[in-house]
């Protein structure tokens, strides 16, 4: 063994770099960032690797020179002395074979198994061209190349049997290619990526599973069938986050129908015109340049709606004008069916400490006080925190006039204000169908005041109330199962029971479908509600798998992310 040298001084080096299978004769320093390891083989012989007959008769020596690990910042290479032996097995065709140090490096490699796999598991967390960056100043420098080939080499982790997994698709390449990701919900690890989302591929991965119990999945029936295809004995959770984001698409769809009747409406009863007309359509505007590009786009598109306005009174199929102006279809279907520009709905906003003081400020400008200051100090007394400059935006933003102080190249292209709804005479816009879809699951206690108002005011619209009503019951009912497991389960299986009888009876098209839909998938939906199950951390987990494909600068072959992500769970 490699500990029997007696100078106590190579027995410290020994103890000091530990070569498995070696002894370690000398340490050098060649180059201010180099230390070189003499060493060499202890073996006393070895087997031949192609008739496995031992053998100690030693034909030549010869010298290896691989990387190793760093020692202080420094990079290190091993001079490695290694014997040649005779194979005395006159039946086998081989005459010499190498000494071989398995537990130190492989034939032909030009760096250790334990440099190769400190460089693979650099690679595996930072990808091949970042790796190769940082791997230079941690003195083990590496190609990009290499990195990745040795990422390729390392062997993957083998999880235990999982009993629960949940299933969910990703995008390997957005809109065209789509794979799967299983994740064991107990451990709440990647237990593989699968390279496509077909009732096939994950029907196979499942039998290799025999004793998985319960597969969560979304409502695609390609993963019901797939699931019954590969492992029929288990219990199929519809996953709960899924059937939420379902029953919104529903009422996001009915609204997206009803909204130009929705528009009518008045303002909810008990409502004040305040609550309503305080909330912002769009973003401060920061500057003068901001604003006045505002008012260009404005115009731009203003010309556009004009444009599609004519063609399709000309008679112009949609599809037509969508090709000739380069617009999207939606879009064109959207201006030809408005009477006015319709106003685009913006993202939602962050509220503003300014948010509070609006209607005040609103109403004296009504009353011609376009002095920016004097508002301020009005608004500063009633408690705003905020500076002068803050008021001062807004105000040029609203006036009537240029301001006294506007520069005069400023002056021509200053915007003229759109005359709010209010002084139009109708009333205030609604938000988009997507945002108004949000606010009518939600309980009625998580809403704030505005919110609670707008929802009001929709639901004086029978339908609508009908639709709004249906949803939270059903996403109480679903969301009750998220938080308190002790429920009963046979409670929530008879609300389910009535919810869908009380569905399938609304008149309401979108939500008898959606029902219809439920009951088909009637097993795994009553499993939602009764057992604990959810692929909710899927999601968690697509997030950081998009983080690793997008290091990869959108290059990433699937072979090689699959193995970055199961690496790294
Ligand atoms: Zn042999």
């Amino acid at each position: 063994m490699e500990g029997d040298a007696s100078d106590p001084i190579e027995r410290s080096m020994n103890k000091l770099c530990p070569m498995p299978g070696c002894r370690v004769k000398q340490i050098t320093r060649d180059d201010p960032d180099l230390l070189s390891i003499t060493a060499q083989g202890t073996r006393p012989g070895g087997r031949c690797p192609d008739c496995g007959c031992a053998s100690r008769a030693v034909h030549s020596c010869y010298r290896r020179r691989p990387a190793d690990l760093p020692s202080l910042g420094r990079a290190v290479r091993v001079d490695l002395r290694l014997r040649r032996f005779y194979c005395r097995n006159a039946a086998c065709t081989r005459h010499t074979f190498a000494e071989r140090l398995p537990e130190l490096i492989r034939p032909h490699a030009r760096r250790t198994s334990r440099l190769a796999e400190a460089q693979a598991r650099v690679g595996a967390a930072l990808g091949g061209e970042g790796s190769a960056r940082l791997l230079q100043h941690l003195a083990m420098p590496a190609s990009a190349d290499t990195v990745l080939r040795l990422i390729r080499s390392l062997p993957l982790p083998e999880p235990e049997p999982p009993r629960v997994v949940g299933v969910d698709d990703w995008a390997l390449r957005k809109g065209r290619i789509y794979g799967t990701i299983v994740v064991d919900l107990d451990r709440r690890r990647v237990l593989d990526l699968l390279p496509d989302r077909t009732a096939e591929t994950l029907a196979d991965w499942l039998r290799g599973q025999p004793q998985i119990a319960v597969v969560a999945r979304d409502r695609s029936t390609e993963y019901a069938r797939g699931i019954g295809l590969g492992a029929s004995g288990a219990t199929q959770v519809a996953d709960r986050w899924h059937v939420l984001v379902n029953l919104r698409q529903v009422v996001e769809r009915w609204l997206a129908g009803a909204q130009a009747r929705l528009r009518r409406l008045p303002l909810g009863p008990g409502t004040s015109a305040d609550v309503q007309t305080g909330r912002r359509t769009k973003a401060f505007a920061r500057t003068r340049a901001e604003r006045a590009a505002r008012v260009g786009r404005r115009e731009r598109w203003v010309a556009l709606y004009e444009e599609v306005r004519r063609r399709h009174a000309a008679g112009e199929a949609l599809q037509a004008i969508s090709r000739a102006m380069n617009l999207a279809v939606g879009t064109v279907r959207k201006y030809a069916a408005a009477e006015s520009f319709p106003v685009p709905e913006g993202r939602p906003l962050r509220s503003s400490i300014l948010d509070p003081y609006l209607v005040h400020l609103q109403t004296r400008l009504a009353e011609g006080c376009e002095n920016a200051l004097a508002l301020w100090r009005e608004v500063r007394a009633a408690g705003f925190p905020g500076t002068a400059k803050q008021v001062q935006r807004w105000v040029a933003e609203h006036r009537t006039t240029p301001a006294p102080s506007t520069p005069h190249q400023w002056r021509t292209r200053s915007p003229v204000p759109s005359p709010t709804p209010a002084a139009l005479g109708c009333p205030p816009a609604l938000p988009s169908p997507t945002q108004l879809a949000w606010l009518l699951v939600q309980p009625s206690a998580a809403l704030s005041v505005s919110d609670a108002a707008l929802v009001a005011r929709v639901e004086q619209d029978c339908e609508a109330a009908r639709v709004a009503g249906l949803a939270r019951r059903f996403s109480a009912l679903v969301r009750g199962n998220g938080i308190s497991q002790n429920a009963d389960p046979n409670a929530a299986l008879r609300e389910l029971n009535t919810w869908l009888a009380d569905a399938r009876r609304s008149g309401v098209r979108a939500v008898e479908t959606f029902a219809a839909g439920l009951e088909q998938d009637g097993a795994a939906i009553q499993a939602a509600l009764t057992t604990p199950w959810s692929s909710g951390q899927a999601e968690g987990q697509i997030t950081r798998l998009k983080l690793i494909k997008r290091q990869m600068y959108g290059r990433a072959s699937f072979d090689l992310l699959r193995r970055r992500v199961l690496l790294a769970a």
